[in-house]
């Protein structure tokens, strides 16, 4: 019986010797993953012996290829994945138990110098629930997939049915970021967007 590890980031279980690479795969910016990374490596056996024969700068350029495709095609491969449809043209059902994960994020939009409010129940109907939805009107998102990925502030907005414009300035966890729908939907940000005027 293999020993199974559990991501300290998304809590599915993982065989020690792929954790890391679940890690680099799976959460590429999440904000703890190089120091979970570092944290691994140190340990004894968590890095599985390579194979001999296979030469390591075959390795290295994947790694430059990921870190390419992630830099270079985060909007493109975020905004061709993440409409994955289920019956009735939304998300797939996500029911209260099968979620790979469950996060939360507080969105706060701002029009000139207004609160905009974002509805309850947002990505909820009675045949589907999207993996990013809203339970009240606070500005909480739940995420709750039932695969195993992340999502964006875009995809919030698509599943909003809001398109996400030109906010003139995004701040992510009272850091100033440039606007982009492609930021991360992780467990606890939480995202100011400001807009001249939102509709
Ligand atoms: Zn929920
Ligand atoms: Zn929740």
């Amino acid at each position: 019986m293999t020993k199974m590890d559990r991501c300290p980031i998304c809590n599915v279980s993982v065989k020690p010797d792929n954790l890391l690479r679940h890690l680099s795969d799976i959460h590429p910016r999440h904000p703890d993953t190089l120091r979970l990374r570092e944290e691994l490596t140190a340990e004894p056996g968590r890095v599985a012996p390579r194979p001999s024969g296979v030469p390591i700068h075959v390795r290295g350029w994947h790694v430059a290829l990921v870190i390419l495709i992630v830099l270079g095609g985060t909007g493109a491969y975020y905004v061709t994945s993440s409409v994955t449809l289920c019956p009735g043209g939304s998300f797939p059902n996500v029911a209260g138990t099968n979620y790979v994960y469950h996060w939360h994020v507080s969105l706060l939009v701002h029009s000139g110098s207004a609160p905009v409010p974002i509805p309850a129940n947002i990505g909820m109907s009675q045949s589907c629930t999207q993996p990013v939805h809203t339970h009240d009107g606070t500005g909480q998102i739940h995420i709750e997939p039932n695969v195993n990925r992340l999502y964006t502030v875009g995809d919030f907005f698509l599943v909003w049915k809001k398109s996400f414009g030109n906010p003139t300035q995004m701040i992510v966890n009272i850091t100033d970021v440039t606007p982009s729908p492609s930021v991360i939907l992780y467990d606890q940000a939480e995202i100011h967007l400001f807009y001249e005027s939102f509709t």
